[in-house]
């Protein structure tokens, strides 16, 4: 299977997308966050300048970034699902130079494709149930409790899991659009972007996602 760079604005299903990837197709999930907090347990050189920006408050700079993202990939033996990164055009063409000098030519950069109106939906209808974890979204036929604010499975209340309001949601879709649109256009021209509805189920999602990632 080919490698993913995974980009997707707030409630597009990245979420679920990469979790399946990596139980049905044996990816490896690499985040930035979770790269960071490695490096920092770690307490390796970069780990340790890591740990000085963030006990700072301040970001990493690019090029500390960047090689902790090859040092990562370096020591990685089945295919990978980087999120999170590139977040600039900067960034975009960096990891293209680490990803030539590492001899990784076999991925492709998937774009979750889903409307503001779609995406938002998602983010605030979203509840989860207080005791089973299961999940529903009270703006989605298919979604929605039987009884409102109960949970189907095993009775109890429903919970609203998000700090976003309408107004909050639509400033952090629209901020991560305009962000990500350089390298869109930087990977369009590559001929390395895949666009996908995400406004589909996730299971017809996940099948275009296969199906692309199959492609030769
Ligand atoms: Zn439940």
């Amino acid at each position: 299977m080919k490698n993913v760079i995974f980009i997707a604005p707030p409630a597009a299903g990245k979420g679920t997308q990469s979790d399946k990837l990596v139980e049905k197709y044996g990816y490896v999930h690499i985040s930035t966050g979770d790269i960071l907090r490695y490096a920092v347990k770690e307490e390796s050189e970069l780990g340790l300048k890591v740990k000085s920006y963030l006990d700072r408050g301040k970001f990493v700079t690019d090029s500390i970034m960047i090689n902790l993202i090859k040092d990562t990939l370096m020591n990685i033996n089945k295919p990978f699902i980087l999120d999170g990164y590139p977040r600039t055009l900067k960034q975009a063409r960096a990891l293209t130079n680490i990803l030539e000098e590492l001899n990784i030519s076999d991925y492709k950069v998937i774009f979750l494709d889903v409307s503001e109106d779609i995406a938002m939906k998602r983010a605030l209808g979203r509840m989860v149930c207080s005791h089973c974890k299961r999940s529903y979204n009270k703006y989605f036929e298919e979604l929605k409790p039987k009884t409102s604010g109960i949970c189907n499975k095993c009775g109890h209340k429903l919970e609203v899991r998000t700090d976003d309001n309408k107004q909050s949601f639509k400033t952090r879709f629209e901020d991560y659009l305009s962000e990500i649109a350089s390298i869109l256009e930087y990977y369009k021209k590559k001929e390395l972007l895949i666009d996908i509805n995400a406004e589909n189920s996730d299971k017809k999602i996940f099948c275009d996602i296969i199906k692309e990632l199959n492609n030769d």
